[in-house]
């Protein structure tokens, strides 16, 4: 029976290590104190199906003709968030009501003109040098044998998600409740043409990257895939606990004391064959070791066709998402201690 003897003591050793692990674990979670909760609740409310449908209608329009890379209607929906901004009264951090970082086209592919990503600020009453970037792509992929291709979803949905947590944050500030670390609401540029934007930001950040703690970047979240269509309660969350459990655990809390959604992990494996992990514009801050979360619907008959458009998308629960990624946002920024990495937990190491 000697086969039977070594797995006997497998398992016995199986029992002595999985203890002392999920301890850790365990201990990492109790630590994670949610704040605020009534404000966060409050300020939620100001987030809404009317307003995001409202803004995805014009920033998925015609007018902005596909918002296609350093052309004329990405050009217009640079300056449309650049308008929102200024009359919410959210500064640049750049001053002088700069709220463009430009892109020259040397940096950009042959035959790509000038670009610009799209930034604007809250200064943190604390920890102001702590930066949370809540960041969406602004551009498309513009006009095609007369079609313009509206990117409702990609990523209209992510843009107008952002317009509502920003006017949320801002209401909360007016009534004397500044968030504790400062926040950069991050519009990228050239993201369908190989995440440029982002890939420019890291390599010339405005905030030193060692102090941006985290990155929430949102990328189709207004509509539903095949696999959640008998239940659209959902959404895929992807890379929350590569770099940090802490962020991971943290973004769980959140969810189970504001929300019903389900989070689905199902392409946060890593051995998944889409690798969503590094297709979207966080993949350029988790280079840096900053732990990400990105927030998305899956892929849909619509993706990169012109037929992905504002009337498809499904408003309720683009507001259920939205709500989630601002409690979120508040709990990261407001909560004693910045997120750690893995190797700086005090609880793993
Ligand atoms: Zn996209």
């Amino acid at each position: 029976m000697k086969f039977f003897s070594i797995l006997s003591l497998l398992t016995l050793v199986g029992t002595c290590a999985t203890p002392e692990y999920t301890t850790r674990i365990e201990n990492l979670k109790d630590s994670i104190t949610l704040v605020d909760s009534a404000l966060v609740e409050k300020y939620s409310k100001t987030i809404t199906a009317e307003e995001l449908s409202e803004h995805l209608y014009k920033f998925a329009s015609d007018e902005f003709e596909g918002r296609k890379v350093g052309e004329p209607g990405q050009k217009k929906a640079a300056n449309f968030l650049k308008s929102y901004y200024v009359n919410l009264d959210i500064d640049s951090p750049l001053g002088n009501k700069n709220y463009f970082q430009g892109i020259s086209s040397t940096y950009l592919p042959e035959d790509v003109s000038a670009s610009e990503n799209v930034l604007s600020y809250i200064k943190g009453s604390e920890k102001p040098e702590e930066v949370v970037i809540i960041s969406a792509h602004l551009d498309h992929l513009g006009i095609e044998d007369g079609n313009v291709y509206y990117g409702a979803d990609d990523d209209g949905s992510g843009i107008v998600a952002i317009m509502e947590i920003a006017e949320a944050f801002k209401a909360a500030i007016l009534d004397g409740h500044t968030p504790k670390r400062s926040i950069l609401f991050m519009h990228f540029t050239a993201e369908e043409i190989g995440k440029r934007g982002s890939e420019f930001y890291v390599k010339q950040p405005v905030f030193p990257l060692e102090n941006t703690i985290v990155n929430l970047n949102i990328d189709m979240i207004g509509r539903v895939d095949d696999r959640h269509a008998q239940n659209k309660n959902y959404i895929y969350l992807i890379g929350t606990d590569r770099l940090s459990k802490e962020l991971h655990y943290t973004s769980e809390k959140v969810r189970d004391a504001y929300s019903d959604i389900e989070l689905d992990y199902k392409y946060n494996a890593l051995e998944d064959v889409n690798q969503y992990y590094s297709r979207s514009d966080h993949y350029n801050f988790a280079k840096y070791d900053i732990p990400v979360i990105f927030y998305f619907n899956g892929e849909h008959d619509d993706y990169h066709k012109h037929t992905d458009t504002p009337d498809k998308i499904d408003y309720e629960l683009l507001e259920k998402r939205t709500k989630l990624i601002f409690a979120t946002a508040w709990q990261l920024t407001n909560q004693e201690k910045r997120v750690d990495i893995d190797e700086n937990n005090i609880f793993l190491n």
